[in-house]
């Protein structure tokens, strides 16, 4: 069994960590455990089944509540926090520390008016789609475990309670660097990068270290815009400096291909839909830089000038990203006037977006879309070009964690059944590998669904 070696975090920002304990869980029930992940970090499944339920929800482990800060839809809260969450400590996993962290874990003095709690609903949700994101190749935080804690969470109506576990390289994020340089503080806003720095990309100095977020941040968006995912609340405390997603709150899958699609009912503006994440990351990466800017000059216009010239990189290393991985999807061709002209016949035709790709590698699309002419002369131009279809199957997923069915494992689960969500877990961890009995899992939602779906 590995150890738990305390909180570096702690040690190198202190001023940025409270120490704080998880509520005490009355009954814990195990929901969800992730054995391939558990066994990598050197932890035995069986007993975590067991006498470790106690450690999964972190009853009588000292743990840390980390501060930051963030612009949550575009409005600035010096002061947000982990208010349910708790940091239990760092894991090695591969020569690497990986946090070991609660979510759902009793209210800490960042909580504001909240309750500290989680329900199994929404932490389901982050288990199936994390593990979705992770098969589909994905940076992600990963879920370890999900706990129901007997306790009940009253929201629009009674919800029984849960604690996720979950591991992630880091739990730093856009908002923890606004948050020390809002103190003013220069000395912890340097300790704090130096620590990003020696967990993340070691050696390199501040500027270059800014950079290379950017460069992941761009990559992982890229990433999210192939699969057509919706991340749903894209605030700075949602970004994080390691590249992985994080916060799988209103997040949804795209069904029909249009870049307006929101399916966030707090997003009334759209500012988090699908067609303007890379924009809203960029915008993120600014803020980012302002919150850096005394690292890397002494002189402040130089070091705008400095920030700038690489925040310019992302545009065009988005661009490069998206098409390459968009070719990908095509086996191997096409340019981007090839992409273009697809996705607006997607998008004219409200085709499904996830099951286009996959008949365009395995079998045929032509009859997912109406305007026959358009599909067809688009094919001929697309078949002339010579595509890897071979290729295409392992790029183009089967089953992802459609909206549908991720509402009706979580319903079932809430009522205690957790089968629905055992049989999604099981389809989207193997996204490329079609499967006899899995048909329904590779359909688009019925109509009557899509219509009114919105997410928290
Ligand atoms: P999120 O929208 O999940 O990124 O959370 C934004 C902020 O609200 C963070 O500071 C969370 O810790 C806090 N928060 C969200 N839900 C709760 C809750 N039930 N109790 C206390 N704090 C919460
Ligand atoms: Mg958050
Ligand atoms: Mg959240």
């Amino acid at each position: 069994m590995s150890t738990i070696l305390g909180t570096q975090f702690a040690t190198a920002v202190p001023e940025m960590a409270v120490a704080w304990e998880a509520a005490e869980v009355p009954d814990p029930t195990l929901l969800a455990l992730n054995e391939p992940l558990a066994r990598e970090l050197g932890l035995d499944p069986a007993w975590l089944c067991a006498d470790g339920l106690g450690f999964l929800t972190g009853n009588g482990m000292p743990g840390v509540a980390q501060a930051y800060a963030g612009h949550q839809f575009g409005g600035y809260s010096p002061r947000l926090g982990d208010g349910r969450a708790l940091l239990l400590g760092e894991i090695e996993l591969g020569g690497r520390l990986r946090d070991l962290h609660l979510k759902g874990s009793g209210r800490t003095p960042f909580a504001r008016g909240g309750d500290g709690l989680a329900a199994i609903g929404p932490m389901l949700r982050e288990y199936v789609v994390s593990e979705a994101m992770h098969a589909l190749g994905v940076p992600t935080t990963r879920s370890l475990a999900v706990v129901a804690t007997g306790a009940t969470v009253h929201r629009e109506t009674p919800l029984p309670g849960a604690v996720l576990a979950r591991v992630a390289a880091s739990h730093l994020r856009v908002g923890s660097f606004q948050y020390a340089r809002n103190t003013g503080d220069l000395d912890l806003l340097r300790r704090l990068a130096d620590h990003a720095i020696d967990r993340h990309y070691p050696g390199l100095d501040h500027l270059q270290f800014y950079r290379a977020v950017v460069h992941q941040q761009t990559e992982l968006v890229a990433q999210w815009m192939h699969i057509g995912f919706i991340h749903g609340v894209m605030n700075t405390d949602n970004m994080t400096i390691s590249g992985e997603t994080i916060d799988y709150g209103p997040c949804a899958f795209m069904e029909a291909y249009d870049p307006a699609t929101v399916y966030s009912s707090i997003d009334h503006r759209g500012r988090y839909r699908y067609g303007n994440q890379p924009g809203i990351a960029q915008w993120n990466l600014a803020r980012l830089a302002e919150a850096l800017l005394p690292l890397f000059d002494d002189d402040e216009e130089r070091a705008v000038e400095k920030a700038l010239a690489v925040l310019e990189e992302f545009e065009a290393r988005y661009l490069a990203a998206f098409q390459e991985g968009m070719r990908a999807k095509l086996g191997g061709v096409g340019d981007e006037q090839l992409v273009q002209d697809l996705l607006k016949l997607l998008h004219e035709n409200h085709v499904d977006y996830t099951l286009f790709f996959r008949q365009l590698a395995v079998g045929n699309p032509r009859d997912l879309v109406l305007d026959l002419a358009g599909i067809d002369a688009w094919l001929a131009r697309w078949n002339a070009l010579g595509p890897d279809r071979q290729a295409m199957a392992g790029v183009n997923p089967v089953y992802v964690p459609r909206n549908h069915l991720v509402e009706e494992a979580l319903t079932a689960a809430t009522a205690g059944d957790l089968g629905p969500f055992e049989r999604l877990l099981d389809a989207v961890r193997r996204p490329y590998d079609e499967r006899e009995g899995l048909e329904r899992y590779a359909e688009p939602a019925p109509r009557d669904f899509s219509a009114s779906y919105q997410t928290f």
